[in-house]
């Protein structure tokens, strides 16, 4: 503990976390340590330290979402996520930065400033968990939870040269997590090594009575079959290997990548899907969608943030209140999200949106019948420069083509870091498979990082 409360001094300049709980941590060490030269049998984690991203609830601490419509506000009961880390004697340091209710993809969008990539101070650690990846890059926590609506663990994940792992929709209770868009969230892990990941997975996943989307699956063990030697059918999806917006030398990277694959015995087969640019219009529809439903519970009457002007009417209050209290691009979803559910327009966007989920999910868990795991680019660039994309939202939201996919369908995916850019940047591989085949998914990923 002492040892990542010093770098977190250290490298403060970084903004990943926004709390460190200095004396909570080192009072749990020593607790610890007592029990273990008692003799007591301690938890699977004890002594791991793990940052937690700003949308995941911790009974009495603050959480935020790294918005003002929050501050001051703190948690009434611990997420489902949170409760069975501490049970296993996990020690919580200090809660991470992020863009302001996950929306966005750089860590920009936070109330608290952005969180700088630890390998280059003029780069964004991506997004939304922009805190959660840097945490683990710059080695301020062993391992970190994040969130995953459309990417946010992989993407920074990918950015910072880290593991990242967006489970099944359903794998991990939601209880106690901020929604954003409840029928994609998911919380996500973020490690050094496959090793670390499946360990945090295989304590917070599994059935739970206070979400019913919690999967009653029963969770296998995910570090059984980590290190068996075997050799996998892949399918790479010829639209996302050669599309216009993959960075050059990233796709001959792949092509590499591919062909060492293959040299070891593995098969590697291009798969049409004609589906991929439509995923980002269908990802964006629903997801605002939901987000305005999930973000009109801030009406600064129940929580946090309530202007400060008096006598006004009610629907100026929530005005207001809102206004004030919400970021420019949480509003800009909001006014989206509230424009394709208008009775004049939900057919057109709404409904054709859901057709679109259905379609994609159809086809691409065709794919991985068929094959053990689905390779793609995590992200179509490595990490951007700050503020060069905060003017223009299009690009931003057209940079999630390779994740959100997988939250579109519910399935399982990875990035686990590959090569280094020319630009001395990390990038990575994304892995794929089946709905609640994890074990699959680890094994795959520990094999060909
Ligand atoms: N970049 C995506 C968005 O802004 C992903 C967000 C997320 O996964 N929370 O919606």
């Amino acid at each position: 503990v002492r040892y990542y409360l010093n770098r977190i001094a250290q490298l403060k300049h970084l903004n990943a976390f926004l709390e460190v709980y200095e004396e909570e941590a080192l009072e749990k060490a020593r607790a610890l340590d007592t029990r273990l030269k008692n003799g007591e049998k301690l938890g699977v984690l004890a002594g791991v330290v793990i940052g937690i991203k700003d949308v995941i609830c911790y009974q009495g601490h603050n959480v935020s979402a790294a918005s003002h419509i929050l501050e001051g506000f703190t948690s009434l009961f611990s997420a489902t996520a949170v409760e069975r880390l501490l049970a296993e004697d996990a020690i919580i340091i200090g809660n991470l930065n992020c863009d302001e209710f996950a929306m966005g993809s750089t860590n920009e969008n936070s109330a608290y400033g952005p969180t700088l990539n630890a390998l280059d101070n003029s780069r964004v650690p991506g997004g939304s968990s922009g805190g959660s990846a840097v945490a683990v890059q710059a080695d301020l926590c062993q391992v970190s939870l994040g969130s995953d609506t459309g990417g946010s663990v992989r993407q920074p994940a990918d950015f910072c040269g880290i593991v990242g792992l967006k489970p099944t929709y359903g794998r991990i209770s939601r209880y106690g997590l901020i929604a954003y868009a409840s029928s994609f969230d998911q919380i996500g892990i973020f490690g050094k090594d496959i090793a670390d990941v499946a360990s945090v997975l295989q304590v917070i996943a599994g059935p739970d009575e206070y979400d019913s989307t919690a999967s009653q699956k029963e969770v296998p063990d995910y570090k059984a079959n980590l290190e068996d030697n075997k050799t996998f059918r892949f399918a790479y999806l010829r639209d996302a290997q050669y599309h216009d917006g993959l960075d050059a030398e990233m796709k001959e990277g792949y092509i590499d990548f591919f062909e060492s694959l293959q040299s070891l015995g593995h098969t590697v087969s291009g798969k049409s899907f004609e589906y991929l640019d439509h995923v980002v219009p269908a990802y964006y529809v629903l997801t605002t969608a939901e987000a305005s439903s999930n973000l009109s519970r801030y009406d600064g009457v129940k929580y946090g943030h309530r202007t400060p002007e008096k006598n006004l009417d009610l629907t100026e209050f929530y005005k207001k209140s809102r206004s004030e209290g919400f970021g420019k691009e949480v509003k800009r979803r909001i006014l989206l999200g509230t424009f394709v559910l208008s009775a004049g327009y939900y057919d057109a966007y709404y409904t054709k949106a859901q057709q679109v989920r259905r379609f994609v999910t159809e086809k691409l868990n065709d794919i991985l019948e068929e094959y053990d795991a689905i390779l793609m680019p995590t992200v179509p660039s490595t990490a951007f420069k700050l503020g060069e994309k905060t003017d223009d939202p299009i690009a931003m939201y057209l940079a999630d083509i390779y994740t959100v996919l997988a939250n579109l369908a519910g399935v399982p995916a990875i990035s686990v870091p590959l090569y280094r850019h020319s630009n001395g940047m990390p990038y990575g591989v994304q892995i794929i498979t089946k709905k609640f085949s994890e074990a699959n998914l680890l094994h795959i990923a520990h094999q060909v990082m």
